[in-house]
Formats: C-alpha cells, structure tokens, sequence
C-alpha cells in the first residue's frame, strides 16, 4: 500500500491493516467518517486481494420467488402482500419445479428461493417443493429461506424446534440458508422499519445453529435508512463476532434501501458514494469473513463493477427474476447474462470466474457440465 496517499488521520488504520491486524468499532467510525473514497478502496483492497487475488466471481443461478404472502407488514418491504391484495402472489409446486427445470439447461448451479411468512402453506408444501427440486439435479444447490422463514416454519408450521426444522429442511434437499432478514440489528431501528420481525438474537441463532450442523450460510445488512453509522458499525460487529464463533458465513452482501415505493418513501436512497464507502469499510472490519458480494439488482452492475476497486470479489448472480428490489422500485434489470458479468469483471482488471454456493470456483474439469447445445446465457 502506498501510505503516502492514504489521509494523515487513515495512516495508522491502514498500517494496522498492513499488518494483519483486525480494527476496531472506532477505527470503523473514522473510515465511515472520511471523505476519501479512493484512500478507503485502497485500504480495502489490500484485505481484498490478500483474500482473493486478483479473481472476481459470479454464480449463474436462478431467483424465486414463491409467495409473497405475510403475516408481517414490515415498513421497508413493497413486497410482502395479504391474501386479499390484488398483487399477492403464490406459485404452486409444479409452477416452481417446471420454472427450475427450464433454467437447468442454461447451466444454473444453485436456485435461490424466499418467500413471504405464508399463513397457511402446510410442512408437506414445503418439504414437497424441496424433494421435487433435488429429483431435478442432485447437483442443483438448494439455497433457501431467510432466518424468519426458518423461525416461522419451525414455530408455527413445523412446531419443532429451529435445530429439527433445519435437519428436516436438510434431508429434503437444503443446501445452505440464505442471509436475508438481518436487515440492521439495532432494535430501536429494528422497531421502526420491521416491527415483529425476529430480533437480531434470534437471526443470529438460526445462522449459530445452521453452522453448528455443518452448514454454511451468507449474511447481509440493509442500510441507508435511519440508521447511524454506530448502529451500521454495532451490525457488522455482532457479524464478525458470531463469525469468530463458528466461521460459517461465505460472504457478506450489504443491500442499500430501496424506498421508491414503501412507506418509508420520503428516505433518500443511499449514494453511489456512500454505497462503495460502505462495502470498503464492511471489507476491512469483517477482516474474518472471506467474500464480500456487490448486489447489483440494487447497485445496478455499473457501480457495482466499480466496487471491485472498493473491497468486493463477488458481482453476485445471473439470478434470472428478481422480485423484491423490484416491486420496491428498483430499475435495475432482473437478470445478468454470464456474458455481461464476466464483461464487467474484466474491463475492471480482474479475472472473472464462475462460483458455486460456497464461492468456490469451477475451472477446468471440476466445471459445471453444460448440456449440449445450451448456452450459458440467460437474457
Ligand atoms: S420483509 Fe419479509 S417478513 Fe417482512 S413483510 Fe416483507 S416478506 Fe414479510
């Protein structure tokens, strides 16, 4: 690192970071507090590439969405529907395995599904869709459900307890659980824009007991709401100790508010600015966790090629349909063909490489087979 262009009051940060040293909440207040983005990507970049060279991943999969449906009415979400709501929505089985099996021949890895707190969708509805599923491709990965979907099954539909739920979930097809839902833990903040949703406890334990049974699993955090930087600073360090704990998160992936249309639609959505000194600061505090993912369904792909200058090594996914950034007003596109990520990865100086769930690469003979005839693309 050239410390001469690093900020007088950043130098003593970043010769912690030159040395291998974790830093602390205040050291993460001064970086959130700097102006200096370009002082902050080069902090950043050295944790980056220390961790994973000069490689950047994506993983080719396929988003869905199975209801919207829910118990809750958490303020930031324009996604989550009644019954009786002309925009409520609820695949059956069938819809979902035959939408999973037409994107199988484009060469997908994983299907990443989550849904709303469904009243009324029975254990076998969800124990069904996950055997169907793994019938399709033993070697399809099965991510899914976000902690509260985990709780509200393992409450009110299972009645089991979280550590059952997930073994059940498990040998019906399960891959890894997904890191929604953490949204920022702070509880006032909590009450303000998701009122009866989990508490950050509970998140936390779910992700505990997944990496206690050996799984592995993302997190994430929802900014630029009404939070402060201390309680950005207090999310990221409830992450990092429980990753100390088990070390069972592959990556984290920071989502920026999506206001548009929700009831917190007076909020200014977060900066491009602010969303690269946020992914450069998550990148040299989490020192512990090893990916850190840019979602462009939020970001949209040009910033978020950007932000492989700003700590990131994962551009996220092909995904194929998103629905919730968008029915909160995203205007990103809903799918990334292989083509454009790997585009993207390299005009930015980095070697693109497609991952798997556990951002592990695939290169040469350990590569995902592609059917004959198909090409790896979605648009
Ligand atoms: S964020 Fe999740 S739990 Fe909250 S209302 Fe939306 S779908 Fe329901």
């Amino acid at each position: 690192m050239n410390f001469r262009l690093i900020p007088k009051d950043l130098r003593p940060i970043a010769e912690k970071v030159d040395a291998w040293q974790r830093i602390s909440e205040a050291d993460a207040l001064a970086l959130y507090r700097s102006s200096d983005l370009n002082a902050l990507g080069m902090i950043a970049n050295v944790i980056r590439e220390r961790k994973n060279g000069n490689v950047a991943t994506y993983i080719h999969n396929r988003y869905i969405n199975y209801s919207n449906i829910c118990v809750l009415s958490c303020q930031f979400c324009a996604f989550a529907a009644k019954k009786r709501d002309a925009h409520a929505f609820e695949y059956g089985v069938g819809e979902i395995v035959r939408a999973v099996s037409e994107a199988l021949p484009l060469g997908i890895t994983e299907v990443h599904m989550v849904g709303g707190l469904h009243p009324t969708l029975k254990k076998d509805w969800y124990l069904e869709l996950l055997c169907q599923l793994r019938a399709l491709d033993p070697d399809l990965h099965i991510k899914a459900f976000t902690a509260i979907e985990v709780r509200h099954l393992a409450q009110r539909v299972f009645r089991m307890s979280i550590r059952d739920t997930l073994e059940l979930l498990r040998n019906h097809g399960l891959g890894s659980i997904t890191g929604g839902g953490a949204e920022i833990f702070d509880p006032v903040v909590r009450d303000k824009i998701c009122h009866g949703k989990e508490t950050a406890a509970e998140w936390l334990d779910v992700h505990r007991t997944w990496h206690r049974m050996g799984g592995r699993s993302t997190c994430t955090m929802l900014y630029g709401h009404i939070e402060t930087l201390a309680q950005r600073i207090d999310h990221l360090r409830q992450l990092r100790e429980l990753q100390d704990e088990t070390g069972g998160f592959t990556g984290f992936v920071p989502f920026a508010f999506e206001p548009q249309t929700t009831v917190l639609a007076h909020i200014k959505a977060a900066s491009a600015f602010d969303q690269l000194r946020n992914l450069a600061v998550s990148r040299i505090y989490l020192d512990n966790i090893d990916h850190l993912t840019a979602y462009w369904v939020s970001m949209g792909l040009p910033l978020a090629q950007v932000s492989l200058s700003y700590g990131v090594d994962d551009l996220h996914g092909t995904i194929l349909e998103e629905k919730i950034f968008h029915m909160a007003g995203a205007t990103t596109p809903q799918q990334q063909t292989v083509a454009a990520l790997e585009h993207a990865i390299r005009e930015a100086g980095r070697v693109p490489a497609q991952r798997d769930s556990y951002y592990r690469h695939f290169n040469g003979a350990n590569g995902p087979a592609q059917p004959n005839g198909a090409e790896l693309v979605c648009a």
